[in-house]
């Protein structure tokens, strides 16, 4: 069997993603072409990592993908397709997949003490001079301009997009669970709280414990929001909490750290800082204060490659977040909440920007843009679970990254398609 017929009946089998297709609502008027039939189309077109739509076009037409696709799809059906797509629909789509690998056991076995951790992040997905929608945000942006041989700054409008994600971490992957678009005159922590609140309403209150952000998020709005919904606020600490922050240190100096550890390349010491005031919270706060030395490479530095370890040198570096007062987990175990924040940056995000191009200026419409990016995260999603749980957790040699499991898969898919598809070209 080919891969990508292994990743389709997988899709089917494991998250019956055929039995939820009949949940996307579609406002198109007699359409010829099925709205699942489009999403299935981009689903795949997204886990082969396909730049523009009409590449997915030819390759449903006469490639890799006419396997997978009843019907062929235009680059506009495409776009108003998902234009016509109700996102709040697909929102409910992507919740029936999450329910079906937490009934399936595959959110098990994370680092936390059976503790959920869910990482909320904003991700700018577009940007452009030209180009708008009726959704886009703005901002002023002053660019230096050439005009006749003389340079001049000049204040322009730019238009974008940005979306707040929330991903849980600790597993083989960050498994992304849901997104919001931020809206015309909102900030990113009232679109987070607008995500929060849906996954709470959607998929329960049990479904997430502990939800933690960078320094952005580390305001007493914030954490008193998470409380009502009856989940643990974290975030990065710096200084545009000056007090909570001062408070922390004047406790520091005075207490013992809970942990020092001495390794190789890395010296740790953690104070776990219990009942911090936090005077504009009107409430305490638990703080993780790390002081780390860690040895790196000295960027400054040049040298042959042989005598390396004259090229490094220690570096003091300080990781410091807050945490809800009353959350109740050893000090070790919320650190490592804490630095989970970075995974995404890291991994799901790079990933997304850098290999699945979403800021290529396709479909540029209300709703399309949306639909796209959650589409390209649950494709995301479920094929890091096919990757992980199902290709690699059996393999004695293992691929060595998803995206050589993506190159494979193509190659595959390439020999498999039907010869007289070929002859009629
Ligand atoms: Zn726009």
């Amino acid at each position: 069997m080919s891969r990508i017929n292994s990743f389709d009946k997988y899709s089917r089998k494991v998250f019956r993603l055929e039995e939820s297709l009949p949940l996307l609502k579609d406002t198109r008027k007699e359409p010829d072409i099925d709205i699942g039939d489009i999403f299935r189309g981009y689903y795949f077109g997204s886990a082969l990592r396909m730049k523009a739509t009409s590449t997915i076009e030819e390759e449903i037409r006469e490639g890799v993908l006419k396997k997978r696709v009843k019907q062929n799809i235009s680059d506009d059906t495409f776009g108003y397709g998902l234009s016509h797509l109700e996102p709040q629909s697909l929102q409910q789509f992507w919740y029936m997949l999450i329910k079906r690998a937490k009934r399936n056991g595959m959110l098990r076995d994370n680092p936390f003490l059976d503790y959920s951790v869910g990482v909320l992040d904003g991700i700018e997905t577009f940007s452009s001079y030209y180009q708008e929608c009726d959704n886009c945000l703005t901002r002023k942006v002053t660019k230096k301009n050439k005009k006749n041989g003389k340079e001049e700054f000049v204040e322009m409008i730019q238009y974008y997009h940005r979306a707040v994600v929330l991903t849980l971490v600790g597993y083989d992957f960050p498994i992304p669970v849901g997104l919001e678009m931020m809206r015309k005159g909102e900030d990113e922590i009232n679109c987070a709280l607008r995500l929060l609140k849906r996954i709470v309403n959607n998929l329960g209150v049990r479904f997430l414990d502990i939800v933690i952000g960078d320094a952005l998020y580390c305001t007493p709005n914030f954490f008193k929001e998470c409380k009502l919904l009856g989940i643990y606020a974290g975030a990065v600490l710096k200084d545009n909490q000056e007090n909570l922050l001062e408070t922390a240190l004047a406790q520091k100096k005075i207490t013992e750290p809970v942990i020092v550890q001495k390794k190789d390349k890395e010296e740790l010491k953690l104070w776990d800082l219990k009942e911090v005031i936090w005077d504009t919270a009107n409430t305490d706060a638990r703080v993780l204060w790390a002081d780390r030395k860690v040895w790196e490479r000295d960027p400054t530095k040049q040298g042959n490659k042989g005598k390396r370890g004259n090229l490094h040198h220690w570096v003091e570096k300080k990781n410091v977040f807050a945490f809800s007062e009353d959350i109740n987990l050893p000090p070790e175990v919320v650190y490592s909440i804490g630095r989970h924040r970075w995974d995404i940056d890291a991994n799901i995000f790079m990933d997304i920007v850098k290999h699945c191009h979403l800021k290529h200026k396709t479909l540029h419409f209300v709703n399309a843009y949306e639909n796209m990016l959650s589409i390209r995260l649950i494709s995301y999603m479920l094929f890091r679970f096919f990757f992980h749980r199902h290709i690699n957790s059996r393999r004695k040699e293992k691929i060595a990254s998803p995206a050589k499991m993506v190159r494979m898969m193509y190659r595959d898919a390439c020999l498999n398609i039907e010869p007289e598809t070929v002859l009629l070209e």
